[in-house]
């Protein structure tokens, strides 16, 4: 994998998150789920946005726009890792996260526009 160096605001980002408790969440257009409590991570990328998408992650006050979106609202972020490559390495990093955590709760999760099972995977 090469790794060129990006703008400040270029590249892909690793979002870690901590499900306190089982939930149920509705997630958009993907329907209703129960999550197990654990560690989630969550694979995007900001393409010359990259630190304020970020930003967005973590702040409370957004309308819900990503199927991420609806999860953080039961969730918390505990550890954000930034990326910064000119190219959009989001589907390299999120095939390495996959193989790590072995389960894909729900399939299109953050992979509408990719073809990617999933950009969201719940640490074993
Ligand atoms: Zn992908």
């Amino acid at each position: 994998m090469t790794v060129k160096k990006g703008g400040p605001g270029t590249g892909s980002y690793l979002l870690l998150i901590n499900l306190e408790e089982t939930k149920k969440v509705n997630v958009g257009a993907l329907g209703c789920y129960k999550f197990e409590p654990g560690l989630y991570f969550y694979v995007g990328s900001g393409m010359n946005n990259l630190d304020k998408r970020v930003e967005r992650h973590i702040s409370d006050d957004k309308k819900k726009h990503w199927h991420i979106d609806y999860f953080l609202e039961e969730a918390e972020v505990v550890a954000v890792v930034k990326f910064r490559t000119e190219e959009d390495m989001e589907c390299e990093l999120n095939g390495l996260v996959s193989e790590i955590c072995e389960e894909t709760p729900v399939e299109g999760f953050g992979s509408s526009d990719c073809s990617c099972k999933s950009h969201f995977h719940r640490f074993r």
